[in-house]
């Protein structure tokens, strides 16, 4: 029996609807998208605490064929971002593709069929494609640490992923913990309305300058009208990030002068902001620029100047109905606890849903058991027609756009060559997934991740087995190159 769906989408965030743009493009109409949350857009669905805004600039955080000459700021506020989504939605007719509210359990490849049957709700329901494509994001799971005594607390409790719109912070004692690229845009905004802040921190982050400014509307009609300056603008831009990111992180090894430069700028912007030296120091981060991701903010520092703004670097040992007491014995009395905790990235919700492949392989299980691991970051062997778009080594350069697009052109050229030779299935091979992962091994030799010290880091760029499998180590340029010239014969095709 056909499958009821040429493909398969899970995800309605950029990813998603990246890829349902070019099963569109291929002529692979007849998809879903499939959505836990009640609306599109992912990550700028779920985000709407105080604060938040793009922190790559906009002109790059945009699709390259979908330029935005409308934004209000150089890094447009999360608002923005969200009516972008929508805008590219209705513009490519992805809307009336999308099921919300609909949570898929897991995906089985059915090898007497050729085709994906994706559980929805538990079982309540199966649907069948050809073609299955995973978008679920990296930073989807929220992560509430095991604190002991959380469940005693008797204020309010709140993770920065389910932001109330209504609650008001004006007056109450408040603790955030975190110090993430969260928490450096939520903090400013909390410390402007509550009564005490306390920040407790584990380990401190490198911020450095943002270089932010509101777009007047002649520069924002010269983008409308003359679309080339606002491509050009992108290209300044990218190019700046990719310097930092390949240059200053990825080649370490050759070029460390960079990356210590980075780090330079950082202190001499919290020298610049903070007064008081031990606060200085503490805010001062142990690890190499670049082991875990840097920030950007120009108010985040300044914060601890203020008298009701406090720093707590004690680690928390257990939290009270009323408080958080740390490892010193001190208690922080608190009415309101907010959880700057981030995400899941590695565990066992890595992949989000439990993906069954031929021989019955189970790719999470898999993953953890041997090495983190995909062909180009987007297939992976035994897993035929299956697009990951969210794989170890996938995430190229730092805005994940340049991601997003290099996995549109990798599908366009696969899925070219399989319907050229009258085809429907593909499968990479065992061969070319190993040579990849050799590169990409190789290549890591020399970024920060091993070359540099990242000891103290805690960062999710690495995984449980302390492996930094999370950034494809080359610039967003060969990325791309890479994704139209990669060999037609890494993979197998056959018919259905
Ligand atoms: P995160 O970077 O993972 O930060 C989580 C924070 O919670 C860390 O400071 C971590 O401390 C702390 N934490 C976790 N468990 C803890 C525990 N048991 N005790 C004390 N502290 C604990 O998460 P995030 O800030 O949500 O940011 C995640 C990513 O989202 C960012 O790196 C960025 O890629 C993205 N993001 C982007 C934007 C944007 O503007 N584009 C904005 C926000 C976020 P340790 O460091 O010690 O583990």
């Amino acid at each position: 029996m056909a499958p009821q769906f040429d493909a398969i989408v899970v995800g309605a965030g950029f990813g998603g609807m990246g890829a349902g743009i070019e099963l569109d493009r291929l002529g692979l109409s007849n998809y879903v998208i499939l959505e836990r949350e009640a609306d599109l857009g992912g990550t700028w669905h779920v985000n709407h605490y105080p604060g938040l805004a793009v922190d790559i600039a906009s002109v790059t955080y945009s699709y390259s064929f979908e330029p935005n000459p409308f934004w209000s700021r150089l890094f447009a506020p999360g608002k923005e971002l969200k009516r972008y989504a929508e805008h590219v939605a209705e513009k490519y007719g992805l809307r009336r593709r999308m099921r919300f509210s609909t949570v898929v359990d897991g995906a089985r490849w059915e090898e007497e069929n050729q085709q994906w049957v994706v559980s929805i709700e538990g079982g309540a329901e199966t649907l069948t494609g050809r073609y299955l494509l995973t978008a679920t994001g990296f930073l989807s799971q929220p992560y509430t640490p095991p604190f002991p005594g959380i469940e005693t607390f008797q204020g309010k409790i709140i993770h920065t992923t389910a932001w109330e719109d209504d609650f008001d912070l004006t007056g109450r004692k408040a603790a955030i913990i975190g110090t993430g690229a969260t928490a450096v845009q939520l903090v400013p905004e909390a410390a402007k309305k509550v009564a005490e802040l306390t920040v407790f921190q584990r380990t401190p982050i490198w911020v450095v300058p943002k270089v932010d400014a509101k777009i007047p509307a002649p520069v924002q009609k010269l983008f409308a009208k003359v679309p080339t300056t606002q491509k050009a603008a992108r290209l300044v831009n990218t190019t700046m990030l990719e310097a930092l990111m390949v240059v200053g992180v990825l080649h370490y090894k050759q070029a460390k002068p960079l990356n210590k430069a980075a780090a330079a700028l950082a202190k001499a912007h919290l020298f610049a902001q903070v007064r008081d030296k031990q606060t200085r120091k503490q805010l001062t981060p142990k690890y190499d620029f670049g082991c875990k991701r840097p920030t950007f903010s120009n108010h985040y520092f300044k914060v601890f100047n203020q008298p009701h703004v406090h720093l707590e670097t004690n680690s928390i040992e257990r939290i009270e109905a009323d408080g958080i007491v740390t490892a010193d014995g001190h208690k922080t009395e608190i009415d309101t606890l907010i959880l700057a905790t981030g995400f899941n990235l590695w565990d066992v919700n890595f992949p989000a849903i439990e993906i069954i492949g031929r021989e019955g392989v189970n790719l999470g299980k898999w993953w953890r058991d041997n090495r983190f691991q995909a062909y180009e970051g987007i297939t992976v062997p035994k897993f035929p027609n299956f697009l990951s778009l969210n794989s170890p080594y996938s995430y190229s350069g730092l805005s994940y756009f340049t991601t997003i697009e290099g996995q549109m052109k990798h599908i366009a050229r696969l899925f070219g060559e399989m319907f050229r030779r009258g085809e429907h299935t593909f499968e990479v091979t065992q061969q070319a997934n190993d040579r990849f992962l050799d590169q990409v091994t190789d290549k890591l030799g020399a970024s920060v991740f091993y070359g540099g010290d990242c000891s103290t880091a805690r960062s999710y760029y690495f995984n449980q087995h302390g492996e930094a499998a999370l950034l494809r180590p080359n610039s967003t340029v060969s990325t791309h190159k890479q994704a139209v010239s990669f060999p037609l014969d890494d993979y197998s095709f056959g018919a259905a």
